[in-house]
């Protein structure tokens, strides 16, 4: 059995849907498809909503784009008769609630975080169901079974009751099932919730796993995964093979073509992972795995985030002092930020941390209240910030065998007149990091 996931730009066209029912039918044995929005149509989402919150009557265009493309898909998808007729009608009950949604959101002027949840679920429960019907797959609703909790004001997989749940679900599986990636329900509640953005690879992780399936597949719209983001390094090319780790590494640093927490869940159950490419079935696409063939290359790839902000916490007290890390972690950790990188030299008087933009304002005002004391008392200085960075990755497990790997980079960077602000190498040393300027 295996689980194959399908993104927005695969389910995104007449021509793309068409080679997914293609792929999905040549393939001979039970078979779970989990299935994206089509491309798009997550943003337009969140778009419409923001504009009938902020009373822009116009947000009523935009909803009709929506509606057009699934009218239209279905038109040139499912031949004309009984079948197009009664999925018509199914779309059209779902989109009749989303225009009322958007009219309630446009009459009050308020959108609640649940509310926009609700909103973005319906990209996957309308492709989902023009995809179930294309290709004569029974559809299931993931709402059903795949199971947040809230934490730190984030929705977080229930992995016990998910686990549980999918077993349930699929115990007498039919052998197509066609299932909505992204969307969730809270545990408790029961409203609408989802994965995050991206979240559909995670989707097809978490059943692959909790059925132990031969195989989890992810096709895009790239030959794999990459040396690097094609969009941004036209020279990129296709890795064949990496290791879970390898792939967590370049994912978790902004390799966007798989979503960071997809890895862990096959990974621990031993499941290889394909990418492969929507638009060119026969390439040969990048396998993931844990015994990946002899690869003399030290570096396997290179990622990129930006919207980088360093923040540095530094002052004479922190020297030889025991805990001021403790405190900068939990301190973030309780408040929900989450840490990218972290630089401390030696001489103990500074850590630097690596946050998203978003997080920066909030990190520095939960470290300045943490050490307000010290801050008082001159021990250590308030927090200092530094926006409008990137973090770029290099990445390869076969870097701890190879000397002069960390002396080619930064020599490389130098030449090139690019200054680098932190850098960080773990001692399992399969990345090393560094901030640069974004320019
Ligand atoms: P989908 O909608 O199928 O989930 P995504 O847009 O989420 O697709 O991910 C595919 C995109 O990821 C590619 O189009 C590519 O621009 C981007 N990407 C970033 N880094 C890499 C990489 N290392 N290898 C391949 N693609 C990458
Ligand atoms: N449709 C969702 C998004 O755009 C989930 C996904 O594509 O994986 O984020
Ligand atoms: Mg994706």
């Amino acid at each position: 059995m295996k689980v194959i996931k399908f993104g927005g730009t695969s389910v995104g066209s007449a021509n793309s849907i068409l080679s997914v029912k293609r792929i999905v039918e040549a393939i001979n044995e039970p078979l779970i498809v989990v299935v994206s929005a089509l491309g798009g149509i997550t943003d337009k989402l969140i778009n419409t909503s923001k504009m009938a919150a902020a009373g822009d009557s116009s947000y009523e265009n935009e909803f009709r784009e929506i509606v057009y493309r699934h009218v239209e898909m279905i038109k040139e998808v499912i031949p004309a008769g009984e079948a197009q007729v009664s999925l018509q009608r199914r779309v059209g009950e779902l989109l009749n609630e989303l225009k009322d949604i958007f009219q309630g959101i446009y009459l009050i002027k308020d959108l609640s975080p649940k509310t926009s949840d609700t909103i973005v679920s319906y990209g996957e429960r309308l492709s989902s169901i023009i995809a179930a019907q294309l290709t004569g797959a029974e559809w299931f609703d993931s709402r059903r079974f795949i199971k947040t909790e809230k934490k730190h004001s984030k929705h977080v997989l229930d992995t016990e009751l998910t686990t549980s749940l999918v077993r349930e679900t699929f115990k007498d599986m039919p052998r197509r099932v066609l299932v909505p990636g992204f969307i969730s329900t809270d545990k408790i509640t029961g409203e609408v919730t989802n994965l995050g953005r991206g979240g559909s690879d995670y989707t097809a992780a978490i059943i692959a796993a909790a059925l132990d399936a031969d195989a989890l597949e992810i096709w895009t719209d790239v030959d794999g995964f990459m040396t690097a983001d094609p969009k941004v390094i036209s020279t990129a090319y296709t890795i064949n093979e990496l290791s879970y780790v390898e792939a967590m590494e370049l994912c978790n640093f902004g390799a966007k073509v798989v979503y960071p927490p997809t890895i862990y869940p096959v990974c621990v159950k031993n499941i290889p992972i394909l990418i492969k490419n929507t638009f060119n079935p026969s390439g040969k696409g990048t396998v993931i795995k844990s015994d990946i063939a002899e690869d003399q290359k030290p570096i396997k790839g290179i990622s990129s985030i930006n919207g980088t902000t360093l923040i540095t916490v530094s002052g004479l007290s922190m020297v030889g002092v025991i805990g001021v890390n403790r405190r900068i972690f939990s301190a973030l950790a309780n408040n929900g930020i989450s840490v990218f990188l972290v630089s401390q030299a030696s001489s103990e008087n500074s850590t630097s941390i690596g946050v998203r933009d978003a997080d920066a304002d909030a990190a520095c005002e939960v470290l300045n209240a943490e050490f307000s004391k010290e801050i008082e008392t001159g021990a250590m200085y308030r927090m200092t910030a530094e926006s409008g960075l990137a973090t770029v990755a290099i990445v390869g497990e076969n870097m701890k065998h190879t000397p002069g790997i960390a002396g080619k980079l930064f020599g490389t960077l130098g030449r090139s007149g690019i200054n680098v602000i932190a850098c960080a190498q773990g001692a399992s040393e399969t990345n090393i990091s560094f901030v640069v300027d974004s320019k």
